[in-house]
């Protein structure tokens, strides 16, 4: 809720006349924001010094995923997800688009990670080792430098039984912190909210984990998983809304792709500048991985958000500097989109004011351009990913057309972020994808009209 001095309907009208932008937004029509403050000289709360530690982290229970989780064996353990270039899915967003992109476009296929097969198999997980860290050390006489297999031990379940760990989500979230959270032994109770697709909720429960399904948004889930966690000393909270830990897992991606993009003999600076385009929902995981890569790569990285034109809270929430203190409800938007995902009406507490000098623009898109996309990624590479992940496409073309340095553009790298999709069962892929095949349909006839 909105609590400054004024009542919200009068600072809503306000704020429209400070910012223009909004009264398109209020319509549901697609925009490009550009951030204003893009590198202007702050001090962030959070340093390169943080995204090293969760790194670090993550590497320690390197040898506990090989036991714990087999199909992370080919990676040693370590989660992550290849950088695959786009050729002819490049090609053709330039037919679809009618306009070249200068550059390469790649595809960050985070869709493909182990676990959760989503973006949330960072952030998410990562919140749930920083806590069984914390038990282990605080029950036992662990130490960093043992060798972490040890925690898959029945002697750890025993102990990691007698703590709970809890979480709201749209799907991916509870669904990666469920899947971690079970197999230490933890108690997991994941509140979904009335997004959430059936299969994540029943892969859950047959995972041991407890599902409290919400008939509402997905803040009001966490709202609810949240009162019920403090009434129990010995239940962690996973908090999408404000958590630091969370950010930090996600921000690990940039130590991951600094390596990528150097084996590719690519390095982002203002002349080959790379352009990052994520989905975000709560703003969390792509303020995560944008900074990280920022922290990794100062120069020549410009990350772009994208969201739904019914549910745009992250580019409202920056652009008017209110972040978590204006809902897209107080716009009069329905917070309505297919991308569940993204259907988070409200934005996280602290990504956005991070992003503050961060942020290079965002871009809002019409639920049914993302089909089109992912029947396309189907039809061009091969690749699978869930429909909220095929979002930055669609903020590819107005991106390069309004780039400052247009003769820079030759030298660019596009990096289109697919958040999730590898576990989505086959049928309902069928589904997404005879969806976007009607609708690119639709989209020739009316052109060849
Ligand atoms: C969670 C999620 C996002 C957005 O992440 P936030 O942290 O909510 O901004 C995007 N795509 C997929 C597939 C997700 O699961």
């Amino acid at each position: 809720m909105y609590s400054g001095g004024l009542p919200m309907t009068e600072k809503v009208e306000q704020l429209i006349q400070q910012y223009p932008l909004l009264n398109k937004m209020r319509e549901y029509q697609p925009i490009d924001w550009h951030n204003p403050e893009f590198e202007e000289a702050t001090k962030l709360s959070l340093t390169q010094a943080d995204v090293f530690d969760a790194s670090a982290r993550f590497n320690r229970f390197a040898p506990y995923f090989v036991k714990a989780f087999p199909e992370t064996e080919a990676t040693n353990g370590i989660l992550r997800s290849p950088l695959i270039k786009i050729d002819q899915m490049q090609q053709k967003l330039e037919q679809v688009n009618g306009a070249d992109i200068p550059g390469s476009v790649y595809l960050k296929a985070d869709s493909m990670l182990p676990i959760s097969g989503s973006i949330k198999s960072r952030g998410g997980i990562y919140e749930v080792l920083k806590f069984a860290e914390q038990v282990a050390m605080k029950e036992t006489n662990l130490t960093y430098s043992d060798n972490y297999s040890i925690l898959a031990s029945p002697k750890y379940h025993e102990i990691f039984s007698h703590y709970g760990i809890m979480v709201g989500s749209t799907g991916n979230l509870g669904l990666s912190i469920g899947m971690a959270a079970a197999s230490f032994g933890f108690k997991t109770t994941v509140h979904m909210s009335v997004d959430a697709r059936q299969w994540k909720k029943d892969l859950l429960r047959k995972n041991g984990v407890t599902v409290v399904e919400h008939d509402d948004s997905v803040s009001v889930a966490i709202a609810d998983g949240r009162a019920q966690a403090a009434k129990d000393p010995q239940t962690y909270f996973i908090d999408d809304e404000g958590s630091k830990d969370l950010f930090l897992g996600y921000s690990v991606a940039g130590i991951e792709v600094q390596k990528q993009l150097e084996d590719l003999g690519i390095f982002p600076s203002k002349e080959s500048p790379v352009f990052v385009y994520l989905p975000a929902g709560v703003g969390g995981s792509p303020s995560g991985v944008s900074f990280g890569l920022q922290m990794m790569m100062p120069e020549g990285i410009y990350p772009v958000f994208v969201e739904p034109t019914h549910v745009p809270s992250v580019t409202m929430g920056m652009m008017t500097h209110l972040y978590d203190q204006i809902a897209v409800t107080d716009l009069g938007l329905d917070g309505k989109t297919l991308a569940d995902g993204l259907a988070v009406p409200r934005s996280s507490k602290i990504a956005g004011r991070i992003m503050r000098s961060l942020l290079y623009g965002s871009h809002t898109f019409d639920d049914d351009d993302i089909y089109r996309y992912l029947t396309m990624l189907i039809d061009t590479q091969d690749i699978r990913v869930e429909p909220s992940a095929a979002a930055g496409f669609s903020a590819i073309k107005s991106t390069v057309a309004q780039f400052e340095h247009p003769e820079k553009l030759k030298n660019a790298t596009h990096i289109v972020w697919a958040t999730g999709g590898k576990l989505v069962p086959s049928d309902e892929m069928k589904r997404y994808y005879d969806k976007g095949e009607g609708l690119m349909r639709e989209l020739q006839q009316s052109v060849s009209r």
